[in-house]
């Protein structure tokens, strides 16, 4: 184990104290939301600082850069210590890493991945998490499956019985102000819902709503935000 850095430790103390006193504020229990620190561009070294402050979950963007990462990682942390969400845009040449080193896929959003990660998870592994990212912002991003594209998508998902569709991610617009900060996450709620209801009779649990960020985390939590996916305030301003 890393010894213990005064920095990350006091910064990721933050940062639960800010999903906390979130939570509270809008009624909730702090314990239904989920930290997933955002380690891109950031090497092995911070994240077992992390991972030694307590920290278990991490969300990577970039494939190659996050394989070396877990396989470093793995050399001095106790398999099952780092649980990896894939946070990043996939490409199909890229899957099988995927499949076979990450636990969470978040940036799902079209089928033909989707089939190809279901053909990839190795033998004996559990089926592999999967969110679908939604377009929340239209013409702003070119990422995620566009609103009335959802119900579709992921009614095909559900049927891949290697993935299990756990719920949706979303990315607004940057720097939005407070009220379509609430807006965007607010109408993510209210898509997860009526996936719940459609989806209902399937068996299959939708159980998170991943949205929030270093800056936003607030507004998402308020607005149900079940994981939020936090970087800089971790691990400080990146340097690409
Ligand atoms: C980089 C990134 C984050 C973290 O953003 P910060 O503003 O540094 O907290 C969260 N989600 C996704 C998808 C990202 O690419």
């Amino acid at each position: 184990m890393a010894s213990l850095d005064a920095t990350t430790q006091a910064r990721l103390q933050r940062v639960r104290d800010r999903i906390e006193r979130a939570a509270r504020a809008a009624g909730r229990d702090p314990q239904t939301i989920a930290l997933v620190a955002v380690s891109k561009t950031f090497g092995a070294d911070r994240i077992r600082q992390a991972v030694a402050a307590g920290q278990r979950r991490f969300g990577e963007n970039y494939v190659q850069e996050a394989l070396a990462k877990i396989a470093e990682v793995a050399r001095t942390e106790p398999v099952q210590t780092a649980e990896w969400h894939f946070i990043g845009p996939i490409q199909s040449n890229k899957t099988r890493e995927l499949a076979e080193r990450f636990d969470w896929i978040q940036s799902l959003d079209r089928l033909k991945i989707a089939q190809r990660l279901c053909q990839q998870v190795p033998a004996g592994r559990p089926p592999l998490n999967v969110l679908l990212q939604v377009n929340i912002s239209g013409e702003a991003s070119k990422h995620g499956v566009a609103p009335h594209q959802l119900s579709e998508l992921a009614s095909q998902v559900v049927g891949l019985v290697r993935l299990r569709l756990r719920g949706l991610m979303a990315i607004p617009e940057p720097g939005a102000d407070p009220a379509r900060q609430h807006a965007s996450f607010a109408k993510m709620r209210e898509l997860l819902g009526q996936l719940r209801r459609e989806l209902g009779g399937s068996g299959v649990d939708l159980d998170t709503l991943s949205m929030g960020m270093s800056d936003d985390l607030e507004a998402a939590i308020a607005e149900g935000s079940t994981m939020v996916r936090v970087g800089t305030a971790i691990f400080g301003a990146r340097k690409q």
